[in-house]
């Protein structure tokens, strides 16, 4: 079995659309964020919106709170390259407002619009105009009634609200529905999403809410999104951080990849952990690579190697890397040592093969060179820093004398 590909069966669910975006029914699982600008401040929402599009959201959320969001969405959608879901809290007018202004999808709160009427208003548009809605339970805003019911917000409380809804929906036969039901609490909204999964086949939208900010927000919801997602269930996800919600972007997109669930669009950084024997600041040169790489569109694996001792060995199957040498940066491609270059411009130098060898191909980045000098100058730094620094660098032999010493006295 190759176990680098995703063997877990997923749950079959129905497809529905937002905009051009399939979710659900064997769809791509898509990334989704929200934005924290002002909805009406059409030019500085855009502005993030391009940057999530560019950091790998496939569908973005703007809260529509007020009249002028509204018609900041009636501006902002048509020029937005990613479809627009507006976020409805407590006014359901808002939905209708934001339907007139021509978003591709809402998220309604049920904890938060609760008259019948208002729901099958929203619902009866929402069918006519073909335009899918969320239903995003949150264990923060249950309906006070279910709270009561479950004596709190309890997995059946949400998965209840949900139904609730869905309910509502069908009686004015409408069913362009994907559900939600987050909590901040990472045992919660497992469970809660495991029981949902089992009585609809609607398609489901995984996060866990108010996560806080990374790191620990970051751990919170791969915790919760990741156990899901290997259990097949899930078409769509949302990190919700504390942070730009670049971020977040980000974060869906590399556990998607990271899961194999998602083809790879951005690099794919590696680097080892460091050790006795680096010869550079690994964390500071694998940032400095990482910035550099930005969301350039370069889908190979790139790994920085704190020295050429073991790094061309140890990552010899990424398709590029750099590792550090007598204050020198060698390249190396699919583990052949390709190039040498002043530790001061590895980083640089790393970007233009990684660019030539996604246009070109790794073969082709090999022929340009004479990789024996190459190999033979990695050869040299080797020696050089065997000989300054031994061939333990990292003292594992005294730790082995002293573990021993311990264990036979
Ligand atoms: S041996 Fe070299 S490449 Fe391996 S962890 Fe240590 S510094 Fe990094």
């Amino acid at each position: 079995m190759d176990v680098t590909e995703w063997t877990h069966e997923r749950r079959q669910s129905r497809q529905i659309h937002v905009g051009n975006v399939p979710v659900g029914g064997g769809a791509p699982i898509t990334v989704q964020s929200m934005t924290i600008t002002k909805t009406a401040d059409v030019e500085g929402t855009l502005q993030q919106i391009y940057a999530l599009a560019a950091a790998g959201c496939d569908i973005v959320r703007c809260t529509c709170n007020e009249q002028e969001a509204a018609e900041g969405l009636a501006q902002i959608v048509p020029r937005s390259p990613i479809p627009v879901i507006a976020d409805i809290h407590h006014q359901y007018k808002m939905a209708l407002a934001a339907m007139e202004a021509g978003v591709h999808g809402l998220r309604l709160n049920p904890g938060n619009i609760r008259r019948p009427e208002h729901i099958k208003a929203v619902a009866s548009e929402a069918r006519d105009r073909g335009l899918p809605i969320r239903i995003g339970v949150n264990a923060g805003s249950l309906d006070p009634a279910l709270y009561d019911k479950y004596g709190g917000a309890t997995p059946e409380a949400m998965v209840e609200s949900a139904l609730q809804e869905i309910a509502y929906f069908h009686e004015v036969d409408f069913d362009l529905i994907k559900i939600s039901v987050k909590a901040s609490s990472v045992p919660l909204m497992v469970e809660a999403y495991r029981q949902l999964s089992e009585v609809t086949d609607h398609p489901l939208h995984l996060g866990v809410t108010e996560a806080g900010p990374p790191p620990a927000g970051l751990i919170k919801a791969t915790a919760g999104i990741a156990t899901l997602l290997m259990e097949g269930i899930g078409d769509t996800i949302r990190y919700s951080l504390t942070a730009d919600p670049v971020e977040e972007a980000r974060a869906g997109r590399q556990l998607l990849e990271a899961l194999g669930l998602r083809e790879r669009k951005n690099i794919d950084l590696i680097a080892c952990p460091s050790c006795g024997r680096a010869e550079i600041d690994v964390i500071d040169v694998a940032n400095r690579a990482m910035q550099a790489f930005g969301d350039r569109k370069i889908p190979l694996q790139v790994a920085v190697m704190g020295c050429v001792v073991n790094g061309p060995g140890e990552a010899r199957e990424a398709d590029i890397g750099i590792a550090a040498g007598n204050k020198r940066g060698h390249l190396f491609v699919k583990g052949r040592n390709v190039a040498v270059v002043p530790e001061s411009e590895m980083v640089e130098a790393l970007v233009e093969w990684a660019e030539f060898i996604h246009e070109h191909g790794a073969e082709a980045a090999i022929a340009r060179v004479d990789t024996a000098l190459a190999e033979r100058e990695a050869a040299k730094d080797r020696s050089t820093l065997l000989d300054a620094q031994g061939d333990d660098a990292n003292h594992a032999n005294e730790k082995i004398v002293e573990i021993r010493k311990t264990v036979n006295g």
